[in-house]
């Protein structure tokens, strides 16, 4: 987690909402990644998709089975429904998402037994630290309106 933390910094760093990925195979990191939805203009461009897709590219396979997904911040359903995809093994959250948590707060896409894969849940690692980096950005945004 502290290495999502690391790349939600560098998501920070460039004006974007700051949450940071870390996908890690055998406790090896193999995928890493921030938020590029402003910098990319993509909307798809959260920080687990990138760190899922570098991850899919290193272990040169389109199933990430037994790998974890770190994430400062919980998953939107995109991200949840690309872990599914993934076949991710499971997800460490950092803190939890009101607004768009797909993985249990809002919707449980991520653990949905409807669905033909089923990714662990486990949540508020380094709670506190992800949950201000989010909140100490949108309180400076607000002041700079
Ligand atoms: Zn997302």
């Amino acid at each position: 987690m502290r290495l999502a933390l690391e790349e939600a910094l560098l998501a920070r760093q460039k004006d974007e909402i700051p949450v940071g990925a870390v996908v890690v195979h055998q406790n090896k990191v193999v995928g890493r990644g921030h938020n590029l939805v402003e910098t990319l203009k993509d909307p798809t461009a959260h920080a687990e998709m990138q760190a899922i897709t570098a991850a899919c590219s290193t272990l040169d396979d389109k199933f990430l089975q037994e790998c974890t997904l770190y994430v400062t911040l919980e998953p939107c359903p995109m991200c949840a429904g690309a872990a599914v995809l993934a076949r991710l093994e499971r997800i460490c959250i950092g803190t939890l998402d009101a607004k768009t948590g797909a993985c249990g707060t809002l919707l449980n896409v991520a653990a949905n037994q409807k669905l033909n894969h089923q990714v662990e849940i486990i949540h508020s690692i380094l709670e506190e630290e992800c949950r201000e980096l989010l909140q100490r950005f949108f309180r400076n945004k607000r002041q700079r309106l």
